[in-house]
This record gives C-alpha cells, sequence and structure tokens, in this order.
C-alpha cells in the first residue's frame, strides 16, 4: 500500500540511517565495512548541531563513566581511542562529540546535520520514504529500500503527571533542560526520580542549594558494585526484550539493575544527601505534599523521570501497539519488516548500541540482497 503516492522522493538511498549517535554511528559503520556508500547508497541523518549524539546535550558536570561505563565504537580502538582512556576531568559532552566527530571523519561517514526526519511513508511494496526538514527549513523526501531508525531517547523526556503540576508556582524542568547547579543557587529544591541523573543532579546541588529533598516512586535499589557494567545487567536486559517484543512500552533499565554505588555516592550516602523519600502525592503552588500530609516547600522540582523512545516522526506508519510501544524482534520492526530500530529497548545502552551496529547491518545486507 502507498501511503502518500503523490509526492515522489527527490533522492534515492538503499539505507537512510536516522540519528548519529553510538547507536546509528555503529550501523554505518558495519555497513560501509559491508559494502555500502555513505553519501550514496548509504544515507545518515542526524538533526542535531554537531556531533555526539544525545551526550552533546548533557550538563556541564557530566564525566563519562559517571555512573555505567562508555563503550567505545566498532573501529574506534583501530584508530587508537578509547573511551576508558578519556579526559576524565573534561564534561562527557565535549569528550564524546570530539570522539564521534574524528570516528565520522576516519571512516568517512558522511553525517548530513542538521536534518530532522519529520515523517516516514511507505513507497508501494519497494521501500519506505522520508521527509526531512533541513536547516534552513527547506523539506525534501529521500525514498529509500531499507531504514534504521536509531533516533535515542533524548527528544521525549517523560514526566508523569500528579495533582497540581499546573499550580506549582516555582520552577518545573525535567532531565533535558538541566544545565547546572548555579541556576539553583541558594534555593530550596525537590529532585523526583531514582536513576542516575536524579542522583547526580542531588550530589551537585548539595554544594549549593538552600535545601533538597528526593522523591522516588520505588525505594531505591542500591547495588554493592562500584560500576554498573550494563552487559552483565542480564535480567534487566532481557525484561527490556521482553517489552519490545511485546510492544509495550519500555521499562527502565536501572529499576532493573540497581545502582552501583560508586566512591561519590557512597559519600553522598554518608553526608545524607541520598536519603529518598516515598513519592509525593501532590504539588501546590509552593511546593509538595508527602502522603503522611508533609509540606515541603520547593523553588523549583526537577523531574528526572526517565525517558520514552523518540519514535514521532514513524507515527504515520501506524505501528504503536494498543500497549504504547512498537512490536520489535532482534532489532526489526514486526509490522514494516523494512524498518530496523537500533538503540531500542534491550539496545539500549553503549554496549547494546555497538551490538545492534553488528546485527542489524548484516541482517539489512540480507534484506538488500532479497530485494
Ligand atoms: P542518542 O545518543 O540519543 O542518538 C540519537 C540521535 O538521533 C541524536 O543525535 C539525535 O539528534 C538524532 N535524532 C533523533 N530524532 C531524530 C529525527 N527525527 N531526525 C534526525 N535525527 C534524529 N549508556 C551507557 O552505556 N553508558 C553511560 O554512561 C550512559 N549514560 C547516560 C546518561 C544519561 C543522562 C542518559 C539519558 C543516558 C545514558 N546512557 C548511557 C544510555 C544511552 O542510551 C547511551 O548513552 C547511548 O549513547 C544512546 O545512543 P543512541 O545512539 O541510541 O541515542
Amino acid at each position: 500500500m502507498t501511503d502518500d503516492a503523490q509526492a515522489p522522493a527527490d533522492q534515492h538511498a538503499r539505507v537512510v540511517v536516522i540519528g548519529a549517535g553510538q547507536a546509528g554511528l555503529s550501523v554505518g559503520h558495519h555497513l560501509r565495512r559491508l559494502g555500502l556508500t555513505p553519501g550514496s547508497d548509504l544515507v545518515l541523518l542526524d538533526r542535531a548541531p554537531s556531533t555526539g549524539g544525545a551526550w552533546q546535550f548533557r550538563w556541564e558536570a557530566l564525566r563519562l563513566g559517571a555512573a555505567h561505563r562508555v563503550h567505545d565504537l566498532p573501529g574506534m580502538n583501530a584508530m587508537g581511542l578509547r573511551f576508558d582512556d578519556a579526559d576524565r576531568s573534561r564534561p562527557a559532552r565535549d569528550v564524546v562529540g570530539e570522539y564521534y566527530r574524528r570516528f565520522e571523519q576516519h571512516y568517512d561517514l558522511r553525517v548530513r546535520r542538521p536534518v530532522t526526519v519529520t515523517s516516514m511513508t511507505r513507497i508501494g511494496d519497494t521501500g519506505l520514504c522520508v521527509t526531512v526538514r533541513a536547516g534552513d527549513g527547506g523539506t525534501s523526501r529521500i525514498g529509500a529500500e531499507i531504514v534504521v531508525n536509531a533516533s535515542g531517547t533524548w527528544g521525549t523526556p517523560f514526566v508523569p503527571w500528579y495533582p497540581g503540576r499546573d499550580v506549582f508556582r516555582g520552577r518545573q524542568l525535567d532531565t533535558t533542560e538541566y544545565r547546572s547547579a548555579a541556576e539553583f543557587a541558594g534555593q530550596d529544591v525537590v529532585v523526583v526520580g531514582g536513576g542516575t541523573s536524579a542522583i547526580g543532579f542531588l550530589l551537585e546541588l548539595d554544594a549549593v542549594a538552600a535545601r533538597t529533598r528526593w522523591f522516588t516512586r520505588r525505594p531505591m535499589v542500591w547495588s554493592d558494585t562500584a560500576a554498573l557494567d550494563l552487559e552483565s545487567a542480564v535480567a534487566a536486559v532481557d525484561e527490556q526484550d521482553r517489552a519490545a517484543r511485546a510492544g509495550a512500552t519500555l521499562p527502565s533499565i536501572v529499576s532493573g539493575t540497581g545502582v552501583p554505588v560508586t566512591r561519590r555516592i557512597r559519600a553522598g550516602l554518608d553526608r545524607g544527601v541520598l536519603r529518598e523519600s516515598p513519592m509525593f502525592t501532590r504539588l501546590d503552588e509552593t511546593g509538595v505534599v508527602t502522603a503522611d500530609g508533609e509540606h515541603v516547600h520547593a523553588d523549583a522540582v526537577i523531574w528526572a523521570t526517565g525517558f520514552r523512545a523518540d519514535l514521532r516522526h514513524l507515527a504515520p506508519l501506524h505501528l504503536r501497539t494498543a500497549a504504547g510501544g512498537i512490536v520489535v524482534e532482534d532489532g526489526r520492526s514486526v509490522g514494516e519488516p523494512r524498518l530496523f530500530l537500533a538503540g531500542y529497548g534491550p539496545q539500549a545502552s553503549t554496549i547494546g548500541a555497538n551490538r545492534a551496529g553488528r546485527r542489524i547491518a548484516r541482517q539489512v545486507m540480507d534484506a538488500l540482497a532479497g530485494s
């Protein structure tokens, strides 16, 4: 079936990859190695202004390895680059941006940016067509036999609804809007969420805020390993895989693994900065109200409450299930087999994205050979 037969594509490629973060670059690298030519057969698109995927937008104080290990892209070691040797005194956003830039140049991946994929449609039985908006606002359409979506989650932070969110008069922000603790100097700050972002914010705010309070939906589970190797987080990754195969919304990885107690976190626990309270029941004009009726004054509420996969541009394909996700098996959409999803569900870590790159590239080449 043709969704939009009226508008022919302006350009054709064999494969379009949406997103040049860890997942998109890994797929792009393997597809190039398997014989596709970047820039013609293979087109990589990214809406961000610079290299680094979502890392380029992370807050200034975040350093590599603050909680999880960041795995090298495939082919990075051959260039003499290793994240484990990277300068940890510099912001992670700068280091990752620089490493990815060198990677893209070395392998001549020719990523086009800033180019936003705004929608995707089917072209009969032969392929897919992505509509893109370039930095100057101009739109065009690129037809492809296969599309690999590697758009990550940073564009769709998730903030749960609590009564009073619309009446609170202070500042509310999510993880993507957090820049630095200095903005909250002298303020009472409520941080919501049980993941590593919330913990990072609390540790930073401790030095400058008047007071912080931390609220989580579930009691924290601390893991006594000093660093979480997501590769060994088998149960959590399996849970993601089950959700992806069922087309359900994806659970948080950290809820399945516990948070590793690094030295910095240990110090925060000892100082009492990392003492969570059960989730409050509502906000009012000046703060939040707990289940036992305590009013906690807040100048700001930071919602570090996770992300959803950023799949808005796939909406015209109608792949969403009633359960809120899309059905994905081994990185491939079941409802639209010309569409692969890299970095989705069980692949949502740097090691997962690397593996996805290799596996998806092989499947893409098989699909191209059969088409
Ligand atoms: P991204 O890096 O988000 O890349 C997606 C790219 O797609 C972006 O460049 C974006 O511009 C582009 N894009 C999105 N939509 C469109 C569109 N419509 N059109 C064109 N381009 C588009 N994992 C680890 O393994 N180790 C860690 O230490 C770690 N730390 C993390 C810290 C934070 C705060 C968060 C939120 C996550 C962290 N993760 C970590 C998990 C994260 O999944 C990995 O960082 C991984 O790098 C994600 O890679 P990705 O390629 O899937 O997504």
